[in-house]
């Protein structure tokens, strides 16, 4: 089956094994298929002429019709030359201008002969050239009947290596001829018919070589689909897969731990939404398979509690369970809050991070290999090789987004049957993106926050009006509320940064003097100890405000703080802002944020801005994030390489996303295996082609 498409690339006529290491180098092609999938980044249209009356300095490629009238080279300085020639149409003159390589082209090109010159125009003064353009004889160009013409990137190295945009075209058009049609379709003349598909060759031949846009159009429509459709199928078969073979332990009893909890010490009636996800997990963790939930809500939501009272089953059907939270703050105020919530039920909890003297640390790997420790919780420091527990049965990760997919891996790997995983993220990722990042998992949403929670309120303060902040921060403070102010910090060892925080910190201490007001500061560069004891002061109400960076942005949960000032707001990102913004609004008080900038915005910086004052939803701003920087930048490089597409974009192909999710429901309703004669085709080349990926349930 489309065995001519699985040919070396080395075979093909004019190719040789050189280009062909090269392509296979550079650009990772080795067969026909990987050339024709290597799509061109734009089309210029070469049925547009200009004369040279009309060129202006606003056009950038154009092509003329004329003749040259004469050659010149120009010796310039330092022994370096140039071929200049004096061209021609009707309407006027300019030149164009080689500055190396040029001996060949007196050879083939005579003056006074009719050519098209295409090219990038320059402006000197009002005099334009063109440099090192291309050339070709009119009757020669004629005869191809030209239009849009395919442009392909071209890696730097290529240049030397002679490895043209017009060379890719060449050898991509060879490959067209040579097939010729005669290409086998994984998609049936029915499929097809019923999705709005056009043929695979078709496709092939009209993105490179398309007649006009609508070709294109269909060309990059089919193509698109194609790429949705396989990435979709191959996420649903493996979610089936994963679902019969990924063997875990089976929580069939709730007991003591659960329903002491739940009647007896509950802090708090639990949300609607709270309880929904609950059901979800529980349903999970009681079969045999291995549970594989992403359990979202916005910041302030509530997922600590869910967290917990999950445990609590696993606790009950004798398993051990962790807690890992990205930063020792974090993991810090799980443990002491969920040390505190399960006090009365005398469950022996511990904490290990990188601060965790030696004595302990022996402690607790005694501990937990004989299963005396049941619940621990921690940084990243729980997943080295020298914890070992007896029997985990579930483990957790708290704001996944700061972790690798890596050590989440390592962390499920801990085990010999695979445990329980639940991944909690307050990152409100946009539904499109969270289906293709993490589509083999399972999704449980908290889209509720507790009751009487008010909407933070949020202001857009320009610096020239920082009088008003103090002295409504003074008025926060005197009601006996607390304050954060944020201050960026890029990187981690910028100390540039660093100094604003600093001279931050003594402008504040003047404007909020001792005795009457305290400060605590804490920032990246400090010790854990330190950074504890500074936390611990202000959650304790003894310093009225926290000076900090962004090391608070995660997770840390002081209720009675209302206002969040974010210094220098402008050079935040949107979800970095919505993450700061929910450290506060988490009581029945009113809360306040307040956005620093300078007195110019950027337009983008606007924007964030002013979506930061108009909405606390987080996926609106997830959305608005997602339009002004792509999904690569959205989810962090080390997350953007999981999405496979070439051509598609799921931010504006959304629609044929849908058609394409629904064409695979289609299929996998009826031929779950891809079993019938007719999926034959599909299954195959899903096979084949589809390359592996990093899948976020399955490394363990
Ligand atoms: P997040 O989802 O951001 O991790 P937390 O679990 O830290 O949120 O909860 C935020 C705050 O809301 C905490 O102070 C917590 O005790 C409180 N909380 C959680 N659920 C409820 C509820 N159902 N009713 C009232 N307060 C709640
Ligand atoms: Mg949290």
């Amino acid at each position: 089956m489309n065995s001519i498409l699985s040919t070396p690339i080395k075979f093909l006529d004019g190719i040789g094994e050189k280009n062909a290491e090269y392509l296979l180098k550079y650009l990772n092609i080795s067969t026909y298929k990987d050339l024709l999938h290597y799509f061109p980044y734009k089309l210029i249209d070469r049925s547009k002429f200009y004369t040279i009356s009309e060129l202006n300095t606003g056009l950038a490629e154009i092509q003329l019709i004329g003749k040259i009238t004469e050659f010149k080279e120009v010796k310039g300085q330092k022994g370096s030359s140039r071929l200049v020639a004096i061209f021609e149409d009707k309407t006027g003159i300019l030149e164009l201008v080689w500055f190396k390589n040029y001996s060949w082209i007196q050879s083939k090109v005579k003056t006074n002969e009719e050519i098209v010159v295409f090219g990038r125009i320059q402006s000197f003064g009002n005099k334009f050239s063109v440099s090192h353009p291309e050339i070709e004889k009119l009757e020669s160009f004629k005869l191809k009947t030209k239009t849009l013409e395919p442009v392909y990137s071209i890696p730097e190295t290529f240049k030397s290596k002679r490895i043209s945009s017009k060379t890719i075209q060449k050898w991509i058009n060879t490959i067209l001829t040579k097939i010729n049609f005669e290409i086998d379709d994984f998609f049936s003349e029915e499929f097809k018919n019923n999705y709005g598909l056009i043929g695979r060759y078709d496709s092939f031949l009209k993105i490179h070589f398309p007649q006009n846009l609508i070709q294109l159009n269909e060309a990059e429509n089919r193509l698109k689909f194609e790429e949705f459709f396989f990435f979709d199928l191959s996420l649903k078969q493996r979610k089936i897969y994963n679902k019969k073979k990924n063997i875990s332990y089976p929580f069939t009893n709730i007991g003591h731990y659960v329903n002491d909890f739940y009647t007896k010490h509950l802090p708090f009636k639990l949300t609607n939404a709270q309880i929904k996800v609950i059901k979800e997990i529980r349903n999970d963790l009681r079969s045999e398979y291995q549970m594989n939930r992403l359990l979202q809500g916005d910041v302030g939501s509530g997922k600590t509690i869910v967290a917990l009272i999950s445990m609590l089953i696993a606790l009950d059907n004798n398993y051990q369970c962790c807690l890992m939270a990205p930063t020792e703050i974090l993991a810090n105020q799980h443990f002491t809050g969920i040390s505190k919530l399960v006090n009365p039920l005398n469950i022996n909890i511990k904490l290990l991070t990188g601060s965790t003297n030696k004595k302990e640390r022996n402690y607790i790997f005694e501990n937990l290999e004989n299963g005396e420790i049941k619940i621990l919780i921690g940084t990243h420091a729980l997943i080295e090789d020298t914890v070992k527990f007896k029997n985990l049965g579930l483990s957790i990760i708290d704001e996944q987004h700061r972790f690798g997919v890596q050590q989440r891996a390592k962390l499920i790997k801990k085990n010999k049957k695979l445990p329980h995983n639940l991944v909690m993220t307050a990152t409100p990722i946009p539904r499109s993106l969270m289906k293709t990042v993490y589509g083999d998992l399972d999704l449980s949403i908290i889209d509720e926050l507790p009751t009487g929670r008010l909407p933070i309120k949020t202001f857009h303060k320009k610096n020239s009006h920082r009088l008003e902040v103090i002295s409504f921060i003074k008025s926060q403070i005197l009601i006996g509320r607390q304050i954060y102010v944020v201050y960026p910090l890029i990187e981690e060892s910028s100390t540039l940064d660093l100094m604003d925080l600093m001279d931050g910190y003594e402008s504040l201490s003047r404007d909020f003097p001792l005795p009457e007001y305290k400060i605590s500061i804490l920032h990246g560069k400090m010790k854990p100890a330190d950074k504890a004891y500074e936390m611990e002061r202000f959650i304790k109400g003894d310093t009225q405000i926290m000076v900090a960076t962004t090391v608070i942005e995660v997770g840390v949960n002081v209720p009675n703080a209302s206002v969040m000032v974010i210094e220098s707001s402008e050079r935040f990102g949107l979800s970095q802002l919505h993450q700061l913004r929910g450290r506060v609004g988490r009581d029945s008080n009113q809360s306040f944020c307040i956005l620093m900038t300078k007195d110019k915005l950027s337009d983008e910086a606007n924007t964030r801005i002013k979506t930061m004052v108009r909405t606390n939803d987080g996926f609106e701003i997830a959305n608005v994030d997602l339009q002004l920087r792509g999904p690569g930048n959205v989810l962090g490089t080390e997350q953007s390489g999981v999405l496979p597409f070439k051509l598609a974009s799921i931010t504006k192909d959304q629609s044929i996303f849908n058609l394409a999710q629904k064409a695979v429901d289609f299929i996998l309703t009826e031929d779950i295996n891809l079993d019938l004669e007719k999926n034959k085709k599909l299954k195959y080349y899903l096979q084949k082609t589809i390359s592996k990926q990093t899948y976020w349930s399955t490394i363990g």
